[in-house]
């Protein structure tokens, strides 16, 4: 039997859990099958399963960080079987979560035109929900612990000048369903001195954009030990009125569904009544709205 996830069985019918991996990735600790049944046993509304898209060759030699190009098809299979098992389940009242088609999708800065054939050929494959990340600028993983020296060869504020900015070119794009751990370079506490003026140029860009931002419970588990964003940038989320999901980024059952309770909190005390689930490309309006 796998782990109980951490969601409160109380409320996990509550939410939806919009970005769940598994082992494909090369860096979780549980497999497809076995986070597929951590999600059975979540109590959770909806689950996204949101999968690492594979990255080119030479950024990800060893497959560490993204599935092989030739795992996407098996990927969306599986889980579309899974979906309408779970469908069948609930059609016989069983208590089982609605499960969504997804993946995360890298923006490569020094390579937009792969960035945006990447999301292409997910849509294609039959992804329905596309989460964007900037995990990397000019090739350099800024959230990799491996990599946390390079911090110190840099000014905090340039690298968060040059993380919004590649964030705000990624939300223009328009391509992305929802946009994943928004203020990610914390995750070390390398944080300037005052954030909140990218707080506010983020929130005007994705609320122009009409797409969605994540609330992560991952942060909680890091370093920074808080919510990506932050309660400053959420409050500039809110007063835009910009759809938020809930994220656990889970790479293990435990972790699926974490934290949403005190994520709802903090989302009612920026005035965020409801979660917004991405039901499929939300620039057609394929979103459900859950209230907290
Ligand atoms: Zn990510
Ligand atoms: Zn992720």
């Amino acid at each position: 039997m796998p782990q109980w996830s951490s969601s409160n069985p109380a409320t996990a019918g509550r939410y939806a859990d919009c970005h769940i991996h598994s082992t494909l990735c090369g860096h979780a600790k549980h497999s497809l099958p076995e986070m597929l049944e951590g999600i059975v046993a979540s109590g959770l509304h909806t689950a996204i399963f949101t999968e690492h898209l594979p990255l080119p060759e030479e950024v990800d030699p060893h497959r560490e960080v993204s599935m092989y190009p030739q795992e996407l098809a098996p990927y969306v299979n599986t889980l579309r079987e899974a979906a309408e098992r779970f469908e069948h389940l609930r059609n016989k009242g069983e208590d089982v979560p609605r499960l969504i088609v997804g993946a995360e999708a890298d923006w490569l800065n020094q390579d937009p035109d792969w960035s945006v054939q990447s999301v292409k050929e997910a849509r294609a494959a039959g992804v329905e929900v596309i989460l964007g990340s900037v995990h990397m600028l000019d090739g350099w993983a800024f959230d990799d612990s491996a990599q946390i020296d390079e911090w110190n060869k840099r000014e905090v504020d340039e690298v968060w000048d040059y993380y919004f900015t590649e964030w705000i070119k990624a939300v223009k794009t328009g391509m992305y369903d929802v946009m994943a751990h928004p203020d990610l370079p914390k995750k070390f506490n390398f944080i300037p001195d005052d954030p909140r003026v990218y707080y506010a140029e983020a929130a005007e860009a994705i609320a122009e954009a009409g797409i969605l931002c994540e609330v992560s419970t991952g942060g909680l588990r890091k370093p920074c030990k808080e919510l990506y964003p932050s309660q400053d940038f959420l409050v500039e989320l809110a007063q835009r009125e910009v759809g938020c999901t809930l994220g656990s980024d889970a790479h293990s059952i435990p972790d699926i569904g974490y934290g949403f309770d005190f994520a709802a909190t903090q989302l009612q005390k920026a005035g965020i009544t409801h979660q917004t689930i991405p039901l499929g490309p939300v620039c057609e309006g394929r979103v459900q709205r859950l209230p907290l």
